[in-house]
């Protein structure tokens, strides 16, 4: 039997938990098994086609060979890691994070998230989410029996970090008039995502600021999902929200050591912030995984440590692969948004202006190429109706083939 990642049909839901029901299949899942199927460019699912530093390998496979960590390693992280996040934090930031009590060590930043939800929220509780949205949210939201609001990002002309420069294109920016509405008396959190999957978009200090405003009259705790903190392009920078005044305290700041090194197969996350918080995360999440893999945690924690030049060259290889998709994107006419950050790149459906479900399928059957429709990121449908995410964290003849393949 091939496995499809699709497991919607009802009859696979029959035992599903109702709460579950609307996310029983994952758009990643099902345009990535038809991408394999038809032998297409896969530009839907982001990760990165060239594996992180050999270094890094050497390390892991070290640890494995020596007998470091192939037993379980403290449910919390071993302490080497947790160290390296604190050291982190500090040297990139100036965060002062607790490595004992302030850092908990993840099965990637999916379970930190998973975990925050289910150790921070009572059923019935609301997150606050922006739309489009990475789709782990609203199902781990669900999970905790809780309720996710998503506050539709504002799509403006220039602006943002670009606001000095003549030539703008459209971007996301946030709403704060919706952000501010959308707070219930059963708000208790808010999820910020930046730089942010999957519009590309990284929230600007103002707009944190407004953020953190909203959070801090509400007296909401913030779930600030960091994953991609070390693909920002200049001028835009990342602020992580918890060095905001007072807003340390109120924040749990969640990193991928996937997305840091290019290891999304590792699965080595963590969780950063006030120890009343962290240890929310730690007691739900030591019932889940209770620990992630050791010797990839050792390695993880030398990656850490690397010099500036190590990040520094890894956004410009990102960065490289940005311009060459931009430029040809807009060669065959697509709408390219500003894009700040991330892997992933959002276009318009070109000048057939397309519903976006229907040029993504389209694409995929016909040209060979597999992105993802951003309708299937989002509860506001019509606003959202034709918009599309493309991975540029592919080699440059994987870019070029998929341009090759365009519609012309
Ligand atoms: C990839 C991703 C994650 C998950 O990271 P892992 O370390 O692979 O679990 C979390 N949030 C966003 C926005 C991502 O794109």
């Amino acid at each position: 039997m091939t496995d499809t990642g699709d497991v919607s049909d009802s009859a696979s839901n029959f035992r599903l938990v109702e709460r579950m029901l609307p996310y029983s299949s994952s758009i990643f899942g099902v345009t990535g098994a038809r991408a394999v199927e038809l032998n297409a460019i896969n530009l839907g699912q982001g990760f990165p086609d060239t594996d992180g530093p050999q270094l890094l390998k050497d390390l892991a496979c070290k640890a494995i060979q020596d007998g470091s960590g192939n037993q379980y390693p403290p449910a919390h992280g071993m302490p080497a890691l947790r160290e390296a996040i604190a050291e982190h934090q500090e040297r990139f930031y100036g965060l002062e994070v607790d490595p004992g009590t302030g850092v908990v060590v993840t099965t990637g930043a999916s379970e930190a998230l998973t975990a925050a939800f289910l150790g921070l929220l009572n059923p019935g509780d609301e997150v606050i989410i922006f739309e489009p949205f990475f789709d782990l949210y609203p199902a781990g939201i669900a999970l905790a029996g809780a309720k996710h609001i998503s506050v539709p990002l504002r799509i403006v002309d220039g602006g943002g970090w670009h606001e000095a420069a003549t030539k703008s294109r459209r971007g996301f920016r946030l709403d704060l008039e919706a952000l501010e509405k959308a707070v219930t008396p059963r708000t208790k959190m808010i999820l910020v995502n930046s730089p942010h999957n999957p519009t590309g978009m990284v929230f600007t200090r103002t707009e944190l600021e407004s953020i953190a405003q909203v959070a801090t009259k509400n007296n909401l705790i913030v779930l600030s999902d960091e994953a991609y903190e070390h693909l920002v392009f200049a001028p835009a920078k990342h602020i992580p929200i918890a060095t905001l005044p007072g807003m340390f305290e109120r924040t749990i700041t969640v990193g991928s050591g996937g997305k840091c090194f290019s290891f999304t197969g590792w699965k080595v996350g963590w969780a950063t912030g006030p120890a009343q918080l962290i240890n929310a995360v730690r007691v739900a999440r030591q019932h889940m995984s209770y620990v992630s893999g050791g010797p990839f945690q050792e390695a993880i924690a030398e990656g850490l440590r690397l010099p500036d030049s190590y990040f520094a060259e890894l956004v410009a290889s990102f960065k490289a692969g940005h311009d060459q998709l931009a430029a040809g994107l807009m060669e065959h006419g697509f709408e390219v948004f500003q894009t700040d950050g991330t892997y992933f790149i959002t276009t318009d459906t070109g000048p057939g202006h397309e519903n976006d479900r229907t040029f993504c399928d389209r694409l995929l059957n016909e040209n060979g190429v597999a992105t993802i429709p951003n309708s299937a990121l989002v509860d506001h449908e019509d606003l959202f109706p034709n918009y599309v995410r493309w991975a540029f964290c592919k080699q440059p003849e994987v870019i070029d083939e998929a341009l090759s393949r365009l519609p012309k």
